[in-house]
């Protein structure tokens, strides 16, 4: 197991730390390299200061990337289980909250000083304000050659590329990993903003600044059904956020790249069944339709979107119900339950939690390594394959860091991927 292999580790963020652990725990003699002041970073704004680091509630459906049978594979080298074990194992007490893994404090920080005092433990090389910006593969040499900006070199015999992505950088940052992997010939998958809001030109979008409501989204592209999900909606004076809305973004994002029509339709009333609801309004006409239409409303929905929906109808706030009529009552409130709202971008990749795209999966193997340059690893976002909210990307960064940082080190995990069973179902462990 013991290998002393030279390994470098590019960028220290979640994966790139998982990496140096561990390829430093097999055996590897490792220096992880970090552009910025400090490791990390990127950790502590996680899950909104509280790092919502793993998902009991794995499925591969939380996951997009050109091949799931091989993330799957990579997923039972190292799963949400190992997650729990190995932060247990170097100190972190976990809280589980339906699924959803937090540090027991609920502050990132702590996640990221248990890593820290892992990475001095195995006595990883930290080399800090030092981005790597070139790097070579000598094959007569079998040795890498990176480049710093400073200009200095270094030779390593295994790399793990580990730079991450654009993601809530400022605009223009967080390219290198793609460059240096483009640079070995690797192919990278158009990268584009996942987990993010979304921008409305429409008008009465603006109107509803500020609304946070529970709704039922449904995304078009080129008018057909791309995705559907519920929760709480955020509206803004751009567009529109909140989790439903992040987690179909990317595919918007993907949909306006290739300059489609994308809508995204709002049901106000998410769990009205539709008879029920029209029998409802019914009597509610029956017995408010004296009253103004402001006033018929009050009592709905928020009063923003109550105001938004009266314009929408063509009718002024103002005049009494009755004069309005009920067909045109019931259209209202049937408007409610379908307001079509024409995306016209994505709110960029400065303000997404992860981007969608990066190095194909398609050019390496189970072991993370590529299949162009033997040798060469990749771990993280770098790498074409995003979650949905909820833990996923952090796991994803902890389950690539470990095969990455496993493999560079000697010690293959291939076998593990082709014959360790699935994770059990929830229902069936205790924890
Ligand atoms: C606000 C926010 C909240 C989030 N919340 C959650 C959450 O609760 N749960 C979850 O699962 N995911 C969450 N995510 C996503 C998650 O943080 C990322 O998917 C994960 O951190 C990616 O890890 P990574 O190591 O691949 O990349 P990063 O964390 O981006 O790390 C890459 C590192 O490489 C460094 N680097 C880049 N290029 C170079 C270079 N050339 N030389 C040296 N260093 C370099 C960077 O400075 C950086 O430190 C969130 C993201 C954001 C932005």
């Amino acid at each position: 197991m013991k290998s002393k292999m030279k390994t470098a580790v590019i960028g220290a963020g979640a994966s790139g730390i998982m990496a140096a652990v561990t390829a430093a725990k097999y055996g590897a003699e490792v220096t992880l390299f970090e552009r910025d002041q400090r490791v990390g970073k990127k950790i502590l704004s996680t899950g909104n200061g509280k790092c919502n680091l793993g998902n009991l509630n794995f499925s591969m459906e939380q996951y997009y990337c050109g091949d799931q049978e091989k993330l799957h594979k990579m997923f039972r080298v190292f799963s949400v289980w190992d997650t729990m074990s190995f932060f247990e194992s170097i100190g972190l007490m976990i809280k589980n909250k339906n699924g959803y893994l937090y540090p027991y404090s609920e502050q990132a920080s702590a996640v990221l000083d248990v890593l820290r005092m892992e990475l001095e433990r195995m006595k990883v090389e930290v080399i800090t304000q030092t981005g790597i910006t070139g790097a070579a593969y000598h094959p007569e040499r079998e040795e890498f050659e990176l480049q710093d900006d400073c200009g200095r070199n270094y030779t390593f015999s295994r790399v793990i590329i580990a730079c991450g992505s654009p993601a809530s950088l400022k605009k223009g940052e967080g390219m290198t990993g793609y460059e240096l992997a483009a640079g070995f010939g690797h192919e990278i998958r158009p990268v584009v903003p996942g987990l993010v809001q979304l921008e409305s030109d429409e008008s009465f979008v603006k109107a509803l600044a500020g609304v946070r409501c529970q709704a039922a989204v449904r995304l078009l592209v080129d008018r057909k059904e791309a995705a559907f999900e519920k929760g709480e909606v955020q509206f803004t004076a751009y567009g529109i956020s909140g989790i439903p809305v992040f987690q179909f973004s990317r595919i918007a994002a993907y949909a306006l790249k290739e300059g489609k029509d994308v809508r995204v339709l709002v049901d106000f009333f998410p769990d009205q069944e539709d008879k029920a609801f029209r029998y409802m309004n019914r009597l509610r006409y029956e017995s408010q339709m004296d009253k103004t239409l402001e006033a018929y409303l009050t009592g709905t929905l928020h009063k923003k979107i109550n105001m938004m929906m009266i314009k929408q109808a063509g009718l002024k706030p103002g005049m009494k119900a009755k004069d309005a009529g009920w067909h045109k009552i019931a259209e209202l409130m049937q408007g409610c339950r379908n307001l079509s709202i024409h995306i016209s971008g994505d709110h960029a990749a400065q303000n997404a939690q992860v981007c969608a795209g990066g190095v194909d999966l398609e050019q390496v193997d189970t072991e993370l390594e590529s299949a162009l340059v033997k040798g060469l690893y990749f771990a993280g976002e770098v790498l074409d394959v995003d979650g949905k909210c909820g833990g996923y990307n952090l796991q994803w960064a902890w389950t690539s860091g470990y095969i990455a940082g496993r493999n560079a080190a000697g010690s293959s995990t291939r076998e593990i991927a082709e014959t360790k069973e699935d994770m059990p179902p929830k229902d069936q462990v205790e924890c």
